[in-house]
């Protein structure tokens, strides 16, 4: 038997427990200290016809497998038979008609170590001798009903010195099986900051204080819930340290309706995390306050779901002032400049809904893609009414038709109810969504889409080519390897085995712009080499030349076309 550490009683989280039809209890199991599962317990009445189904964590994320988390399954209850359903995830319970039923598993981390950077955040179940962090979908077992089930889930037996934090927490209203899945649940050494309703629950150690993220994290949040006209809603944000190895960076996180998992290393650049925080937050409402994403493959609408939360991330950061001017133009012509060279700009919606998780260019492409279809969308808007509305009065009456509609009828699909919305400002959308995100066709804004800031430039670049193996050099000390001698690094005079003096490969990017190395002297002495890096690769690049603003009218304008803020719709809210 295991020694089971349960000192501290500690039950919250269960609203009217006894009424749900899901009652879901969950046990940190701690031995000589450490924790080592998270003991679950799922209480529920078996269907009348005697045969449940109870179905295991496989796939959430780009995450696979997940049923591999849950051990020791077993099952109590009138006349019960536990069979197998065909497959690790599936699992038939034959009992009597209408049975209680109590379901025991334990969640276990069923990989090695802490959370590292490995090119995708870690979903799965994080079980550490001295912390947890759950999220829902991949470690709650369920049977197969409808996700407005209610449910009820409660924990207990906290060590003393752990806090907990998780969305599933709420006081007023009861909760849903969807809100279960989609939930994220940490406890152990983490740390929880409550400012009003938001809550911030981190671990590890950061460049800024506890009490600086979460004011950070304030004004983004008010400047959201304004835009929506929303009162402010109880929030948690939880916060992950991942170890990196020296030189590697990681951000990244997940929504979660009423919270995000958000994954860090500790050397994130300021700017990118004001990034990700607002992306992240946005996804309160975009998609899911605005429309019903498809139950089947949702990839295929997500330059709806992801690249109208990147385009709203920008405008709302620059209209109430958290980011400049150059700011939000640096951020926009990055997205432009990485599709432009996007090895895969131009494949069907389809091919990306089936490889979206096989590269990183197949992941980054609808953000990209649906950022610049939501700018064109604005402009359309912004013309056909004469300057008076734009994207703000499509997406806003979206939410409105949601709000107002019964709880009884499932939303409208998102992508009807977008083109549907886009028709009542008197432009119809259609052929553009078919020609830009079905067939892949490369967007190109007008000209004068951003007028106050400038112009948007349209033209041919060379693709990024430093002519020399930029990481072979540098695990080299810097002794040049791969010198391409088709290519311009040779033309300019380098050539493999010369040293350098210095090499940052995150430097430069950008063909236009020389690159200049030191070249070491074998009598002493450096010499300067100059060159363009531009490979033969040419591609159609867009950009925006941020115009030189006269006064600080003329940038106030530039500020009010980024953000949205054309004076007459804001008025009108
Ligand atoms: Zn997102």
């Amino acid at each position: 038997m295991r020694a089971v550490a349960a000192v501290v009683l500690a039950a919250c989280g269960a609203v009217s427990a006894s009424a749900a039809e899901l009652r879901y209890t969950l046990t940190p199991e701690v031995e000589h200290g450490a924790l080592r599962a998270i003991g679950v317990e799922l209480v529920l009445r078996g269907e009348d016809d005697g045969s449940t189904e109870i179905e295991l964590p496989n796939e959430w994320g780009g995450k696979s497998e997940l049923w591999r988390g849950i051990s020791e399954f077993r099952v109590s209850g009138d006349g019960l038979r536990l069979s197998d359903g065909g497959s690790p995830f599936l699992k038939t319970l034959r009992h009597k008609p209408g049975a209680t039923l109590t379901v025991r598993y334990r969640i276990t981390q069923f990989w090695q170590g802490e959370p590292t950077v490995n090119g995708s955040n870690e979903y799965r179940p994080i079980v550490q001798p001295g912390y947890f962090h759950i999220i829902g979908w991949t470690a709650f077992a369920r049977p197969r009903w409808r996700l407005a089930t209610s449910a009820s889930v409660s924990f207990r037996g906290l060590a003393p010195g752990w806090r907990l934090a998780s969305d599933l927490e709420h006081d007023q209203r009861s909760l849903s099986l969807a809100d279960v899945l989609e939930s994220v649940s940490v406890g152990g050494d983490f740390r929880v900051t409550t400012a009003g309703v938001l809550r911030v629950a981190m671990r590890g150690t950061w460049p800024f204080s506890d009490e600086a993220f979460v004011k950070r994290l304030d004004p983004i949040f008010a400047s959201h819930n304004r835009f929506w006209g929303d009162e402010p809603a109880p929030y948690l944000v939880t916060v992950l340290p991942l170890i990196a190895e020296a030189g590697s960076m990681s951000l990244g996180g997940t929504g979660l309706g009423d919270a995000f998992a958000f994954f860090a290393t500790d050397n994130m650049p300021d700017r990118e995390l004001t990034r990700v925080l607002a992306h992240e937050h946005l996804h309160s409402w975009i998609p899911r306050r605005i429309g019903m994403m498809p139950q089947e493959n949702d990839v295929s609408e997500y330059w709806l779901s992801e690249g109208f939360t990147d385009f709203y991330t920008n405008r709302l950061l620059v209209r109430d002032g958290l980011w400049s001017v150059e700011e939000v133009v640096r951020s926009l012509n990055a997205v432009m400049w990485a599709y432009a060279f996007s090895s895969v700009r131009n494949v069907s919606n389809t091919t990306l809904a089936g490889d979206f998780w096989k590269s990183q260019a197949m992941n980054e492409l609808p953000y990209q893609r649906g950022l610049l279809i939501a700018a064109l969308a604005d402009d359309k808007v912004r013309r056909a009414s004469k300057g008076a509305r734009d994207l703000d009065d499509v997406v806003l009456a979206m939410k409105r038709a949601i709000d107002a509609a019964s709880n009884a009828a499932p939303p409208p699909a998102i992508r009807g109810h977008f083109v549907a919305k886009m028709k009542e400002q008197g432009v119809d959308v259609s052929a553009d969504i078919a020609r830009f995100a079905e067939e892949g066709e490369t967007v190109l804004l007008p000209a004068d889409i951003w007028a106050p800031c400038g112009v948007l430039w349209t033209g041919e670049v060379a693709a990024f080519d430093r002519g020399f193996d930029g990481m072979k050099t540098i695990a080299n000390k810097n002794v040049l390897v791969g010198v391409d001698p088709q290519g311009p690094a040779y033309a300019a005079g380098l050539r493999d085995g010369m040293r350098i003096r210095r090499l940052d490969l995150s430097e430069g990017r950008d063909s236009r712009v020389p690159l200049t190395y030191q070249v070491l002297l074998d009598g002493g002495g450096v010499r300067d080499i100059s060159y363009l890096p531009a490979g033969k690769r040419k591609v159609m690049l867009q950009e925006l030349q941020l115009k030189t603003f006269a006064d600080t009218q003329s940038r106030a304008a530039c500020a009010a076309r980024l953000g949205g803020d054309n004076g007459v719709a804001s008025a009108a809210r």
